[in-house]
C-alpha cells in the first residue's frame, strides 16, 4: 500500500505552505498521497527549513525578528518585543524603548546644564572689585591669594581664576 513515489518540488512546496492545515486535508490535494506519507513529509521538509527557523532564535541577541520576548538590561524586565525599537540596520535596540527614552532624556538633560553652566562662567564678566582681588599680589610680585582662597573669595572656580589670572595679569601690571 506504501508507494515510494518521488516527491516533487511542487508538492513540497505545497507541505511547506500547509504546515499549519490537518495533514488529511493537504493528502487529499495531493493525489497519490496518504495523510501518514503527508506527515512524513512534513518531518523532511521541515527537517531542510529548521536551520533557517531556528537559528535566528537561538543566536538572537536582539537580532532576531524571530525574538519575541528578552529581559532589558535597563530596567531587568523581561518584555515582549513589542516594547523595543527595531534598529535601523535590522535587529532590535538592547535596551526598551522606555529605558532608551529616559537615558537619553537624562543624557540631554546633562548636558544642556553643563553647557548652561560653562557658559554661565564663561561669559559672565568679572566686576573690577573681583579682579582686584583675584589679581591681588603681594610686595614681592606673588598672588596675595591661593587660588582656591580668590575663587572661594569672589564665589568662583578655581579654573576660572586662573582663566581670568591668565587672561588680566600682563594688563594689570
Ligand atoms: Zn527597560
Amino acid at each position: 500500500m506504501t508507494r515510494k513515489r518521488t516527491w516533487m518540488p511542487a508538492e513540497d512546496q505545497i507541505i511547506r505552505e500547509t504546515m499549519d492545515l490537518p495533514a488529511a486535508t493537504v493528502a487529499a490535494r495531493l493525489p497519490g498521497r496518504t495523510p501518514r506519507s503527508v506527515s512524513q513529509r512534513r518531518a523532511v521538509v521541515a527537517g531542510i527549513i529548521k536551520p533557517k527557523l531556528t537559528k535566528p532564535a537561538t543566536t538572537a541577541r536582539g537580532r532576531s525578528h524571530w525574538l519575541i520576548a528578552k529581559t532589558c538590561p535597563g530596567c531587568g524586565q523581561f518584555l515582549p518585543v513589542a516594547a523595543y525599537s527595531r534598529r535601523s540596520r535590522g535587529g532590535w535596540d538592547q535596551w526598551c524603548t522606555a529605558c532608551m527614552r529616559r537615558t537619553t532624556r537624562a543624557h540631554t538633560d546633562r548636558e544642556a546644564a553643563q553647557t548652561r553652566e560653562t557658559a554661565h562662567r564663561h561669559y559672565q564678566l568679572w566686576t573690577g572689585s573681583e579682579l582686584d582681588t583675584v589679581l591681588a599680589q603681594d610686595a614681592g610680585g606673588r598672588w596675595l591669594h591661593t587660588t582656591a582662597d580668590a575663587a572661594a573669595l569672589v564665589g568662583r572656580t578655581s579654573a576660572a581664576v586662573q582663566h581670568a589670572r591668565n587672561t588680566y595679569r600682563n594688563a594689570a601690571t
